[in-house]
């Protein structure tokens, strides 16, 4: 194995579930809701597949997804060209990797922010540019885990070229708010920096809070590339369809690189998705209403359970302290809960290049049914 990839081994989700499946807990940890997405969707799935639309779609997606894609963001008031400013891609997974890959290298700087998504310094890597990590700071009153503006711009030097940014926020469950951003996007521009912004939970934010996209802001449109996908939006996790929106430029960069990773995938689903984005908004309303109540239900429980919870804004997570319960580890916390007690969570720490100041928090998701969140919350009651 190649150094740069040497701390890469694995990842906390392969993992956790896992062991999850070896001992049949309950799966908090990986983040994949339990139920299907809209039945038009699925039936259009199926639909293409009977109409033979098996074989490679074009390079940049179908032009029925990157039209649906373009009208969906005009509800930030942000506008693509669906052919030039459009890219679909594997997931966002793929859309963050080609992106790095096209725009970094060697000599670059990446601004992360701690807590971060695990591909996130996997394909810097990759890239062969650096890493530079900030951390999220926890409000001491609330336990809200803010963005840190002075770190971030004292975190900046010469040669950082770009920042990754991700809200609503996986794992913290933070939804950056409209003076915040304001706030990071002075700083692009001060700084003429790229940004790549991961918004694939940019419809699960709870209790009328509103998500702003980094790109909608002033002087941000020709600098960012904004990513997002079907999975979260629509249930629908395995089928792999991502896109990024931005200026033309930015855009045929991660192409190069995209190009080489995949070419293009999910021809059948992308017509799929292409009509969600057109006709399923109400059931994506839907969808949030239930995951907030499923939020509520699942820190109602951890909270009687001895959980330090923490604000979950948005997203399927929720984080909590472990050190009420009487542990300090989470993660041999969250090696040791499968067996113990059958239910599976992950451990912020390995989402961090500072463990040790993350070691209390344990990330739980509860895009699950509710009976399933019901009986997490029974085990976990065992735990003491
Ligand atoms: N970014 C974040 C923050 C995620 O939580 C995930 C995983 N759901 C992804 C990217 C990857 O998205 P996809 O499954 O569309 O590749
Ligand atoms: N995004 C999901 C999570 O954070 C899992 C994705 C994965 O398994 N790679 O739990």
């Amino acid at each position: 194995l190649t150094p740069r990839l040497q701390p890469f081994t694995s990842t906390i989700f392969a993992e956790m579930t896992a062991l999850a499946t070896r001992t049949n807990a309950v799966n908090l940890g990986q983040g994949f809701p339990d139920t299907d997405g809209p039945a038009s969707m699925l039936a259009e799935a199926q639909r293409a597949i009977a109409s033979g639309i098996n074989q490679y779609p074009p390079g940049p997606g179908r032009p029925e997804l990157r039209q649906a894609i373009a009208r969906h963001r005009t509800r930030y008031a942000t506008e693509f060209d669906p052919d030039t400013e459009v890219l679909v891609t594997v997931g966002a997974t793929e859309a963050i990797a080609s992106a790095l890959l096209g725009l970094a290298g060697p000599g670059d700087e990446v601004l992360l922010i701690e807590p971060y998504y695990d591909s996130y310094a996997a394909c810097v890597a990759l890239s062969g540019a650096t890493r530079r990590v900030v951390a999220l700071r926890e409000d001491p009153e609330t336990g809200r885990f803010a963005p840190d503006i002075d770190a971030i711009r004292a975190a900046i030097g010469p040669n950082t070229r770009l920042l990754l940014l991700n809200t609503p926020h996986n794992p913290t469950g933070t939804v950056f708010t409209h003076a915040e951003l304001t706030e990071i996007a002075a700083i692009c521009v001060e700084h003429d920096l790229i940004a790549v912004t991961d918004e694939v939970y940019e419809d699960l934010v709870f209790d009328d809070r509103k998500h702003v996209p980094l790109g909608s802001l002033p002087g941000m449109a020709e600098r960012t590339l904004t990513i997002s996908s079907a999975g979260k939006m629509f249930n629908c996790t395995g089928w792999k369809i991502g896109w990024m929106c931005g200026p033309a430029e930015l855009v045929a960069a991660a192409r190069a690189a995209k190009q080489f990773l995949t070419f293009v995938g999910g021809a059948p689903f992308q017509p799929a998705v292409a009509h969600a984005l057109n006709h399923e908004a109400a059931w994506v309303t839907g969808l949030r209403e239930q995951l907030q109540s499923k939020r509520d239900r699942l820190v109602a429980g951890l909270t009687e359970a001895g959980f330090g919870v923490r604000p979950s804004e948005g997203t399927y997570f929720v984080c909590a302290d472990v050190r009420p319960l009487g542990f300090s580890d989470g993660f041999q916390l969250c090696r040791e809960l499968p067996e113990r007690i059958g239910v599976a969570a992950v451990p912020v720490q390995v989402f961090t290049d500072s463990p040790e100041q993350w070691q209390h928090i344990v990330r739980f998701a509860f895009c699950k049914k509710d009976e399933v969140l019901d009986e997490a919350v029974a085990r976990l009651h065992k735990l003491t």
